[in-house]
């Protein structure tokens, strides 16, 4: 009898990162959950499988939503047995500043991004010990850099990497592996779901031409061809899903390891603000 497929659950995976891992682990063998928040918009995924020949289970989840978290997992745990891998890729981007974000929209981006970690995680970890399992989480370089007029996301970011680095060698000792992903620009709808149009005329009191400035350069980013594709990104997910022993921290490209670096060798901040302070000058 030949053994059951390594599962994996991955979230968010409607468009951008979360597809293409999905796609990868199930091209690569694994038996793949790819969960939505909303599953009547799983089109895109659905026509992805479909011309890469491959199966998905398709389920709903909602990263914000406990009730909805529970009951992917368990449904997995029913369905299969086992969870050998979980990808924490949903996220949301979010542009402001202190000033002009009201706290319930601070609460919010931390909600997706870091407790919506947090709640697929805990709910995770048990069947991740009985397997000998892979928590993942897509963080970003923003994880490591803050970078001006992302205070919030960076924020919830940060938040995460110093849980799971808090984590991992808990979790090792167990038998669990943890592992953050640091993508810089992948070009996906990330960049459309930040919650300011880019292209606008912004009103924002005195810190309107700032964010200009941090417009221009990240939307630079994206627009000169230096964004990864989303396939690449996945690529990285990949590495932290089936290598021996995987680093504590990936970074999907050569660029995001050189800005990450800066950041860790940066012992009193100043290399940094010099950095991002350039950006907003
Ligand atoms: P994306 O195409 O916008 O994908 C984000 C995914 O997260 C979508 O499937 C979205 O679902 C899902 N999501 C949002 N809120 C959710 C919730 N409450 N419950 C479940 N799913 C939810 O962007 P992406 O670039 O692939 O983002 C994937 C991850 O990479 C995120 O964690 C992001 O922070 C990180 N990242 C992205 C970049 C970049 O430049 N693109 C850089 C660094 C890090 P809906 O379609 O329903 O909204």
């Amino acid at each position: 009898m030949s053994a059951a497929p390594r599962t994996v659950l991955i979230t968010g995976t409607s468009s951008g990162i979360g597809l293409a891992a999905a796609i990868a682990a199930a091209r690569a063998g694994w038996r793949t959950v790819a969960t939505l928040r909303d599953t009547t918009r799983a089109d895109v995924l659905r026509k992805a499988a479909e011309e890469a020949d491959v199966e998905l289970d398709i389920r709903q989840l909602d990263v914000t939503d406990e009730a909805s978290v529970t009951a992917a997992v368990d449904g997995v745990i029913a369905d299969y047995g086992r969870l050998d891998a979980v990808v924490n890729n949903a996220g949301a981007g979010h542009v402001g500043t202190l000033e002009n974000d009201s706290v319930a929209e601070i609460r919010k981006v931390m909600e997706v991004n870091f407790f919506g970690v947090l709640s697929v995680s805990k709910a995770a970890l048990p069947h991740l010990r009985a397997t000998g399992g892979r928590l993942i989480t897509v963080t970003s370089v923003g994880g490591v850099i803050g970078q001006p007029f992302n205070e919030a996301y960076c924020a919830a970011k940060f938040a995460v990497e110093g849980y799971m680095e808090s984590l991992a060698p808990v979790a090792r000792t167990l038998g669990v592996s943890v592992t953050v992903v640091e993508p810089g620009a992948v070009a996906t709808e990330f960049v459309n779901n930040v919650g300011i149009d880019l292209e606008a005329e912004i009103d924002a009191g005195p810190y309107t031409g700032t964010l200009r400035r941090y417009i221009d350069h990240a939307v630079g980013q994206f627009l000169d061809g230096s964004a990864q594709t989303p396939a690449g990104a996945a690529e990285a997910v990949m590495e932290a899903l089936t290598t021996d022993l995987p680093a504590f921290r990936i970074q999907t490209t050569d660029w995001a390891r050189t800005f990450v670096a800066t950041k860790l060798a940066d012992v009193d901040g100043s290399a940094v603000q010099d950095l991002t302070g350039a950006w907003v000058a």
